[in-house]
């Protein structure tokens, strides 16, 4: 077993080759690419709230 099999940033097991050719998640992959995720990962969670809360009748 190599270390390329785990992600270097949180240590979760990477089961796609993308991930292990990186050497980190797709998570943490995110977080490589975007320093200031809050507002956007923010909005993107009210969203889904949102979506939830909607019942139809
Ligand atoms: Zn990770």
């Amino acid at each position: 077993m190599t270390g390329t099999s785990r992600c270097r940033m949180c240590g979760r097991r990477l089961r796609d080759a993308a991930s292990r050719a990186r050497g980190t998640g797709p998570v943490c992959h995110a977080k490589t690419r975007a320093p200031h995720p809050p507002a956007h990962a923010a909005s993107a969670t009210q969203l889904a709230i949102t979506t939830t809360e909607e019942q139809p009748r």
